[in-house]
């Protein structure tokens, strides 16, 4: 997936899962809020990206997202926090000098788009939002430390120079009968921090070694007989876990993805349409 993503610039063709288009819109609304501050942006957004009649069993729609940035922005205006850099794509290559987490680097390279980096109450962490349906009692469980978001902490803490205190999730409930916001932060110490990167360096070999003796000839993918581990729904799966022909497998690629190079260097207003597909 990420090799066909990433690197081919190769996207599945259908529509996404409602969920992740939902999660979408309002990272852009709450991005382009932050920067603009114009509700006719948030608007044109929102008109753009969701459905105006048509919603989802748990009633997501425009007017929902409306309502949930709504709730969102006061809940910024009642408890604020500090936003010290502002959404962006950051790669960090840690190779050889001290860092947070070692005095002769991490060596490793990662990156990634972080949403923002904040300050709140004392604690320094990149922000994530979380959009659910659900309004789980303990959310701190629900979302324990990920993978991803030691990724996040990572990055956070080489681009600020200092071990961050861990990621500050924003979760925004939107149901049928509810809109809810709230603020958790979910801790990250030095040492899982290091665990992560003794994992995503034996990850990146992996990754490398298969590339070199595969080759990136997606004529020659074999089947995963690994099973995938993934908690979320993956296009690939199909495909990746198939026990069927070289053949089968590149024609199955080429006839469900289509080209579409995700490039977040890219004029955010111009990148819009093709990261949130339309619900068809
Ligand atoms: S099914 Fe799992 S292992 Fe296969 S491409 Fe998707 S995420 Fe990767
Ligand atoms: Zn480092």
């Amino acid at each position: 997936m990420a090799y066909y993503q990433t690197i081919l610039g190769r996207r599945s063709k259908w529509a996404e899962d409602y969920n992740l288009v939902w999660g979408k819109v309002f990272h852009k609304v709450a991005e382009v809020w932050s920067k603009t501050g114009e509700v006719q942006d948030v608007q044109e957004i929102i008109a753009s990206n969701l459905e105006e009649e048509n919603d989802d069993r748990y009633g997501r729609n425009q007017f929902k997202m409306q309502e949930a940035f709504l709730a969102w922005a006061k809940f910024r205006v009642a408890d604020p926090i500090q936003i010290l850099r502002a959404e962006q794509p950051a790669v960090v290559a840690c190779l050889d000098q001290a860092c947070p987490y070692s005095d002769n680097g991490c060596g490793l390279t990662y990156g990634g788009k972080l949403d923002q980096i904040v300050r709140w109450q004392a604690m320094v962490g990149p922000l994530d939002f979380k959009t659910t349906v659900r309004d789980e009692s303990d959310p701190i469980s629900e979302f324990k430390p990920s993978h991803q978001m030691e990724g996040y902490v990572w990055l956070t803490s080489h681009l600020m120079g200092k071990h961050c205190w861990g990621v500050i999730v924003e979760r925004i409930i939107a149901n049928k009968s509810k809109i809810k916001v709230d603020r958790f932060p979910i801790p990250s110490t030095k040492d899982q921090i290091r665990e992560w990167v003794e994992t995503e360096k034996i990850t990146h070999a992996e990754i490398q070694a298969k590339f070199a003796t595969h080759s990136n000839n997606e004529l020659h993918w074999k089947q995963n007989k690994h099973r995938c581990a993934q908690p979320y729904m993956c296009r690939f799966r199909d495909v990746c876990l198939s026990p069927q022909s070289f053949e089968f497998r590149y024609r199955w690629l080429r006839d469900n993805t289509r080209e579409d190079r995700f490039d977040f260097r890219k004029d955010e207003k111009a990148s819009s349409p093709s990261e949130v597909p339309d619900g068809a």
